[in-house]
């Protein structure tokens, strides 16, 4: 009960300097007030791992995939297209001044996850988390070719790197909460948003809790207009919580689009652009087999590196089923992050 009382007490002082503080949620407007007692008021809350102490990958025991909304009432205030600029060559935009819009009551350090129902269209509301070691992942990211988001089409164009248009885009990045066959945390987003819009934030903020150990609020909310069955793009809100927001602060609106291709929300129709869109139950692009499109084509793959030798491995690799454990790290993001932390392909596997 002590520890339970001491992290009331630093959640109470955070809170605090985070009202009365310059940090990253100044700008936040009403901060309503904050109940010390929240800690007690969760189900099946645990103590969380202290601050500073790396735990890559969370413990082996840790439970994955529990499902607690600390704050049933906390919804997003999703972004309207219509009030901001329309995608004009960058991938994403700050919105606010890139504060996130969580609330003093939401600044707690138990982890926890929430997706929203499907709704009548099939299609998948916000998904908010805070996330910690505990809930990353540590088993290998499975197929996902099953789930067959709202406005799905398998096609692929020349002009598209990977070939897809469309990736199954994880609302909340595999690589933080490792919820895999979620069908309310599966989105049909363009190569171009999982790659260039979503990616880096993602790994971004997963580097910083496997470098911390800290919690980091994290809340995706796609934007549909209207009855349209593909999201016009993804709101994304992050800010680390034990440090104020110094580690992580963001929110962006990234657009779900593809440079060269003309889509149809409320469909998911494409074409090239400058050309007709296909019949309604036709598909432009490439025609290819189901089971080759249910490849997620998204450069996000798991990897096996060894912080001694600083190779990276596919996880079948021999080498890697023979490395030390001592020496071993699980690392889910695109091959560039890996190489970003300074690791080189490994020679036999060739990742
Ligand atoms: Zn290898």
């Amino acid at each position: 009960m002590k520890k339970r009382l001491s992290n009331a007490l630093l959640s109470l002082l955070l809170v605090l300097s985070v009202l009365f503080s310059a940090g990253c949620l100044d700008a936040l407007p009403d901060l309503p007030g904050f109940d010390p007692d929240i800690n007690e008021q969760i189900p099946g809350g645990e103590e969380t791992p202290g601050g500073g102490e790396e735990t890559p990958g969370g413990g082996d025991d840790a439970p994955s995939g529990s499902v607690t909304l600390r704050n049933p009432g906390a919804t997003p205030k999703p972004v309207d297209p219509a009030e901001h600029p329309a995608y004009s060559g960058e991938p994403y935009i700050a919105i606010d001044g890139n504060m996130p819009y969580f609330t003093a009551e939401e600044m707690v350090t138990t982890s926890f996850e929430y997706y929203s129902p499907l709704d009548s269209l099939g299609r998948c509301g916000y998904t908010v988390a805070c996330i910690g070691p505990d809930i990353m992942p540590t088993e290998e990211r499975g197929n996902i070719g099953m789930v067959k988001p709202s406005g799905w089409h398998t096609v692929k164009y020349d002009i598209v790197s990977g070939k897809y248009l469309y990736n199954r885009c994880h609302l909340i990045g595999y690589q933080l909460t490792g919820e895999n066959v979620n069908e309310s945390n599966l989105i049909t987003g363009t190569r171009y948003l999982n790659i260039d819009g979503m990616v880096d934030f993602e790994n971004m903020v997963a580097d910083y809790i496997r470098e911390t150990g800290n919690h980091v609020l994290y809340r995706v909310t796609p934007i549909f207009v209207g009855d349209e069955l593909l999201a016009r793009g993804v709101q994304m809100e992050a800010y680390s919580v034990e440090d104020q927001g110094d580690g992580i602060c963001f929110h962006i609106y990234a657009y779900n689009v593809q440079p060269g291709i003309t889509i149809d929300y409320a469909t998911g129709l494409s074409a090239l652009a400058g050309e007709p869109l296909p019949p309604a139950g036709e598909d432009s692009g490439t025609d290819i087999p189901p089971e080759e499109g249910a490849i997620d084509p998204g450069e996000v793959h798991d990897y096996v590196l060894n912080t001694n030798t600083k190779k990276f491995h596919y996880p079948d690799c021999s080498s890697a089923k023979d490395m030390s454990e001592a020496n071993r790290e699980d690392f889910t993001g695109t091959r560039e992050a890996v190489i970003n932390r300074g690791y080189e392909a490994c020679g036999r596997c060739k990742p």
